[in-house]
């Protein structure tokens, strides 16, 4: 599967090549931030399938975490793009809603991080839930 994708003001854009390997909103606190509040929604695929086709995102890691997140934004605009977390290795986690078609990998299929669920997030009734990540 071939998607494209880039921030709110178009200075940087990614291409996808690949099937997703999850497909999910996580409810977890740090999402909280980059969402806004709500929970985020994401994509994990390989990283060899994931490119910058323009400009190129900043790029952030907390100093003060032992494994921090690599958090991959833009510079200009400030939209949170990919994040690459160090207990997956190989993975790319795309943000759907930076997506040109955020529906292109269909809807999130399971909620993740269900323990940092803020009483205003919203499951859809029937999806599946896990505390932190499945298995
Ligand atoms: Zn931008
Ligand atoms: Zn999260």
């Amino acid at each position: 599967m071939k998607v494209e994708g880039g921030c709110y003001c178009g200075a940087v854009r990614y291409a996808v090549d690949g099937e997703p390997m999850f497909n999910g909103q996580c409810h977890c606190r740090e999402c909280q931030y980059i969402s806004g509040g709500s929970p985020n929604v994401l994509v994990a695929v390989a990283e060899t399938g994931v490119k910058y086709i323009k400009g190129a995102p900043k790029v952030f890691k907390r100093g003060d975490l032992a494994n921090p997140v690599t958090r991959e934004f833009c510079a200009e605009c400030g939209t949170h793009l990919i994040s690459r977390p160090p207990s997956m290795a190989g993975v790319a986690i795309i943000k759907l809603g930076t997506l040109d078609d955020p529906n292109a990998f269909g809807s999130p299929r399971m909620a993740v991080y269900m323990v940092d669920k803020q009483p205003f997030h919203q499951v859809p009734e029937g999806m599946a839930t896990f505390e932190r990540l499945p298995g």
